[in-house]
């Protein structure tokens, strides 16, 4: 069975415990390879790696850097169909998920990030005819990159890239439960002959790895893309030591509806917001707040669509729905579906796992949900407080523009909302009003690269996306000149 190695200072090195995780595919419960259970002795060889990589890597201009990047997005861009091929197996996403986002997505991030410092500019002030003050952002050294399971090769892309390109030296560590897009992506340093040590990769589990990626001394900057308690816990040990922290964690989105909205599209797009990726993604809707006016309208328009969902087995192109990512996952989402019964939930569809007679042969231990919603809940409940991160969605009506703030805002998390309505006043002053670092109008997941991307309250700390993600790999310098 393939082993999943280290990748550290341009070798695939076996684990110092020689020991190996499982790799499970979710679709059908079968271990198909193996990934290195790594621990603190394999991170210290890899930020050894990168110690004697980064002079070399920071010293050269950022042409050289972009260089490489873009061979390296080159050769993703190639091998499209084998890293997507990977990314479903890994995930259990549908493959044309895969193919039309994942990858291309983690294309873009590479390439974004390599033309983005060519045209990045610093800072002068003329303080006086004799003063001259100057912003000088130097890279910081060794950083960690540690990213979740749901968008693998994306996230870890995402924030692989602008640390390389702002010439840091980077030990990246992506979710053991997905990690074998990050083997190929270490494949293809090897084969474009990336500078040996610039980009190192350790498998393993969070505890074990990522803790040892977060607590070592050199590592000066820890960019961590995850659950809020996850998050907790890497800001208690890396605040104390100083160092930089980027937190992208959990999220519980709103996709609010006004009565004045174009329904047909509203609804399509709040289906997708609530069930793409099996509502395994950050940004996913899974509170629906509906205009009391048209949410009958709403809701039997929107079961129709949600029992149109097209489920099966996630390599063939025809799924529109996949697995959920692990058999703990999807146990974690059900037991979610029954505290929302017991919270008085009233279950319209789905609401339960995919019976093995209703999935292909290959599949019938794979971890399916059926796409489920459920309505009769107050805001406040815990279903509707607590991020379920699953094929679960709520129905809730609201009375007006203040109710819809109020619900909207109302839980610990403020990562991002959809509004539906075509009065442009209401679109602009419900968007200043909400808690959330990203508001979508009349859309959802429409992405600029360049744009800030994160979360306020306990959805986030920092942002990533455009120069946010360059300022934050690099230390800012203010030299003063007299002359
Ligand atoms: P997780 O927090 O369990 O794990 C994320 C990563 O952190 C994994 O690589 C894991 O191995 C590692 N990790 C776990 N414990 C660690 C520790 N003590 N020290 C260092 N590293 C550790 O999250 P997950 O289950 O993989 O992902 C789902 C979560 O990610 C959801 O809450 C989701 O909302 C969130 N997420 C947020 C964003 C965003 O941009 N805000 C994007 C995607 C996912």
């Amino acid at each position: 069975m393939k082993k999943l190695n280290n990748y550290i200072g341009g070798d695939f090195i076996n684990p110092f415990s020689d020991t190996y995780i499982e790799n499970i595919n979710p679709a059908t419960g079968k271990i198909f390879s193996l990934i290195a259970d790594s621990d603190q002795n394999d991170v210290n060889l890899a930020v050894e790696a990168a110690k004697v990589a980064f002079p070399e890597w920071s010293s050269k201009g950022a042409e050289f850097r972009s260089k490489w990047l873009l061979k390296l997005a080159n050769y993703i861009q190639e091998n499209i169909e084998k890293f997507a091929q990977a990314e479903t197996e890994d995930n259990g996403k549908p493959i044309s998920l895969s193919r039309s986002i994942d990858i291309p997505r983690a294309v873009q991030n590479l390439s974004f990030f390599a033309t983005a410092i060519l045209h990045d500019k610093d800072e002068a002030h003329h303080t006086s005819t004799n003063v001259l003050n100057y912003t000088l952002r130097q890279p910081l050294g060794v950083v960690g990159c540690i990213s979740p399971w749901n968008l693998p090769l994306y996230l870890f892309t995402w924030k692989i890239a602008p640390a390389l390109a702002s010439g840091n030296c980077v030990i990246a560590k992506p979710s053991e439960l997905t990690p074998y897009t990050a083997y190929l992506l270490s494949e293809a340093c090897q084969a474009i002959n990336f500078p040996a040590g610039v980009l190192n990769i350790v498998h393993g589990y969070g505890h074990k790895t990522g803790a040892a990626i977060v607590s070592h001394t050199d590592t000066k900057a820890i960019s961590f893309t995850g659950g809020t308690q996850t998050g907790k816990t890497i800001a208690s040990i890396a605040a104390p030591m100083f160092k930089k922290l980027s937190l992208e964690l959990g999220g519980k989105n709103a996709t609010i509806i006004f009565a004045d909205t174009n329904l047909e599209e509203a609804t399509q797009m709040a289906l997708k917001a609530a069930f793409t990726n099996q509502g395994q993604i950050c940004l996913c809707g899974s509170r629906i707040l509906i205009e009391e006016s048209i949410y009958e309208e709403f809701k039997i328009k929107f079961i129709e669509k949600v029992n149109q969902l097209r489920l099966g087995d996630p390599i063939n192109e025809n799924s529109q729905q996949g697995a959920t990512v692990s058999k703990t996952h999807q146990e974690k989402v059900i037991s979610y579906i029954e505290i929302a019964k017991n919270e008085g939930g009233k279950i319209l569809t789905g609401g339960n796992k995919v019976s093995s007679n209703q999935l292909p042969e290959r599949c019938k231990n794979g971890f399916f949900i059926q796409p489920t919603v459920i309505e009769n809940l107050s805001a406040y409940c815990k279903t509707n407080q607590e991020e379920i991160f699953g094929a679960v969605t709520t129905l809730i009506p609201f009375k007006n523009e203040n109710e819809a703030i109020e619900f909207a805002n109302c839980t610990p998390y403020g990562l991002s909302a959809s509004v539906w309505t075509q009065n442009l006043a209401r679109a602009h002053r419900v968007a200043s009003k909400l808690e959330t670092g990203i508001v979508w109008i009349n859309t959802w997941l429409l992405r600029d690269l360049r744009t800030p991307f994160g979360g306020a309250k306990q959805s986030g700390v920092g942002r990533e996306g455009g120069y946010e993600a360059l300022r934050f790999f690099t230390e800012e310098k203010n030299v003063c000149l007299k002359f």
